[in-house]
């Protein structure tokens, strides 16, 4: 997209000042609210719900209360000296990977779960890809008291059966979804369903930066914490700021909520690193940003990757989250204006980079953050002696059945 340089410098102002998402929804010429008429009203809610809720300090002290005993936050900066000597870089990780459940998806699941004891809510329901989110929803729901269903398509079961037992453990009925695709997306749909017969009674809780408004917004205000903490942890370990900024987008939450504490430092540079997968041609990949077209999925009008006939096209990573046709409308407008940069890492980079962090850190990163991994290492190499963080978003135990395949 072409924006003349002006209206992208009043964009990212509105965006820094709060004015973005406007009242309809919209981050500049994303975002919205593309949703059945019958769910219109509960959005509205939830919306008007969602901001009493981060005005109101008790709610946000209990919130943080339970980051801090029950998640394990602040999550720690390392320094990343293996690394560091080998990149020629001074290498910071945020490192979500230490979080309750293994990720950062555990910040926007917590927080949904509050929210939706706020609003009434009976029972909660979430779709589930690769089944991440649906673990950090069924943790959270638990915590919370809440009965909680999860939708998950069939042929995703299969692939991804120890999630499925991880969530029915946690006292989370899983729904197998065995129409259309027979994944994320008839999941999804599923999902959205549920919400529509009982919007009152029901909570939908989104598991990205993604969908119909408020959703986006409702999910990057609780990842923020990511980059706050990042943030001042850098300041007072490394002094000052990063030079650039790393972090992989599926979706694309884990990515904003590093981002956003460091969208006005204009001297930080701020990379998104997307799934490369096999190659650039269609279907190989999952690069909304770097190979999509705007249009409207899951809601929301944003950057998508879609053939000649206007289908959703079957896309290709080794690393299940960032395995989306999508990414959130924020993103698609950072893209626009020039603030954020979005590359991609394929599936062999990705690899590549997760066993150099194994060995030369004594880390094991979920195949995700890898991509970021890999992309800031290539930075490092043409941009010597900067100081690069990174957001490890998650631990790579969930991704050893597929390390065994392609490393022995
Ligand atoms: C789900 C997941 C992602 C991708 O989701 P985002 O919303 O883009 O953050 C990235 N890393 C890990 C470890 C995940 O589990």
């Amino acid at each position: 997209m072409n924006m003349p340089e002006s209206e992208a410098r009043a964009l990212l102002a509105a965006l820094l000042n709060g004015d973005l998402p406007d009242g309809d929804g919209r981050f500049g010429p994303f975002g919205g609210r593309f949703a059945p008429e019958t769910l219109m009203p509960a959005l509205s809610r939830l919306e008007r719900k969602a901001r009493e809720f981060f005005a109101n300090n008790d709610a946000c002290r209990a919130l943080n209360e339970e980051r801090r005993a029950w998640i394990g936050r602040p999550t720690p900066l390392t320094s990343a000296l293996g690394l560091e000597r080998a990149w020629g870089a001074e290498v910071w990780i945020k490192r979500e990977d230490l979080a309750h459940t293994g990720a950062h998806k555990i910040n926007n699941a917590l927080g949904q779960a509050h929210l939706a004891l706020r609003l009434g809510a009976s029972r909660v329901v979430a779709e589930t890809g690769a089944g991440q989110h649906g673990v950090a929803s069924a943790a959270a729901c638990a915590r919370a008291g809440l009965p909680c269903t999860v939708y998950m398509g069939a042929l995703d079961m299969e692939r991804q059966a120890p999630n499925v037992q991880r969530m029915r453990q946690l006292g989370a009925e899983v729904v197998a979804v065995d129409k259309g695709d027979r994944t994320l997306r008839a999941a999804t749909d599923e999902a959205f369903r549920a919400w529509v017969s009982d919007p009152e009674g029901v909570y939908y809780l989104l598991g990205s930066a993604v969908g119909p408004h408020p959703y986006p917004w409702l999910v990057r205000e609780l990842q923020k914490v990511i980059g706050e903490e990042a943030r001042e942890q850098f300041a007072e370990a490394a002094g000052g700021l990063p030079d650039a900024v790393f972090a992989c987008v599926g979706g694309g939450s884990n990515a904003i909520g590093l981002f956003h504490a460091f969208l006005g430092d204009e001297a930080v540079a701020i990379f998104g690193v997307e799934a490369g997968g096999t190659g650039p041609g269609e279907g190989q990949n999952a690069a909304s940003l770097g190979a999509g077209k705007p249009g409207v999925l899951h809601g929301s009008y944003s950057m998508l990757l879609y053939d000649d006939d206007g289908q959703i096209v079957e896309t290709a990573s080794i690393s299940a989250g960032l395995d989306y046709p999508g990414v959130g409308p924020e993103h698609a407008l950072l893209q626009a204006i020039g603030r954020v940069e979005y590359l991609s890492a394929s599936d062999d980079q990705a690899l590549e980079a997760l066993a150099e962090c194994c060995r030369l850190e004594g880390i094991l990163p979920a195949l995700e953050p890898a991509h970021a991994l890999f992309a800031a290492r290539q930075w490092a190499r043409q941009n010597p002696g900067k100081r690069i963080l990174i957001g490890l978003s998650g631990r790579g135990d969930k991704d050893m059945p597929t390390l065994t395949r392609h490393l022995t």
